[in-house]
């Protein structure tokens, strides 16, 4: 489907950690021709640029004033690859593939839960949406970033049934991690993510809740495409 003819919309999708909601975000977006701004990859380069410096106190907890501090020196973007994938450039390095390691998964809810970094995060991903034409994933989406987003869902699914799609596709990476390990930090990620002060993750009045505990891929893509018809007035 050409985006043409009619005016572009914004598609907010809002769920917990592993909800499949950057799958669906993404073959959205590939099917009707918007950009998809993965919200979560860039509190995880903050994340990953903290690990690498070093902001984190004796306790482990985030050093939140440095972290606040070295905000104008971390700037992220994202290229398109040649494959069509986006990948997640840290000044300037791709850091794809370590934004995504445990370690990281592990360390980015209590950054991420930073009032300063929601901010400075924030701003660049309503840069980045201006135009419209986007589909963007996030927990904050369709209630901070883009309230007036003309389509909103909010995905859920059990914690074991993300925990369980979380491992499988480590596993596949060739990452060596455990079951147990992964649902413990995707129940941990979902209680901070929803009990922070600075924006938690909550259903916007007007988002449509999808639960895909039970679906296929195919039968998402079909339901979403049907909502995003719907939204766009085609
Ligand atoms: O979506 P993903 O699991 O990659 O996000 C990683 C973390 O980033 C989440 O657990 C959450 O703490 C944070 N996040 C957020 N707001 C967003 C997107 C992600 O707080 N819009």
């Amino acid at each position: 489907m050409e985006q043409t003819q009619y005016s572009p919309i914004i598609i907010a999708i809002d769920g917990f950690s592993s909800s499949g909601k950057s799958t669906m975000a993404r073959r959205l977006a590939a099917t009707v021709g918007y950009r998809y701004l993965d919200t979560g990859a860039m509190y995880r380069a903050v994340t990953l640029y903290a690990l690498d410096h070093g902001l984190f106190l004796p306790d482990n907890t985030p050093d939140t004033s440095a972290i606040i501090a070295a905000l104008p020196s971390i700037h992220i973007d994202f290229a398109v690859q040649p494959d069509g994938t986006q990948h997640t450039l840290l000044n300037g390095k791709d850091v794809e593939a370590e934004i995504r390691r445990l370690r990281v998964s592990e360390a980015v809810s209590p950054i991420a839960a930073i009032a300063e970094v929601r901010h400075a995060m924030v701003a660049k991903q309503q840069e980045l949406g201006r135009d419209k034409g986007i589909v963007v994933d996030g927990r904050d989406i369709g209630t901070v970033v883009f309230p007036d987003a003309e389509l909103k869902i909010y995905v859920d699914a059990s914690a074991e049934t993300r925990a369980r799609r979380r491992f499988k596709e480590m596993v596949e990476k060739g990452a060596a991690v455990n079951y147990e390990e992964v649902l413990a930090n995707v129940v941990h990620r979902d209680h901070i993510d929803s009990t922070r002060a600075e924006s938690p993750l909550r259903r916007a009045d007007d988002a449509i809740a999808l639960d895909n505990s039970e679906m296929t891929l195919e039968e998402q893509d079909a339901w979403l495409l049907e909502q995003f018809r719907r939204a766009a007035g085609l």
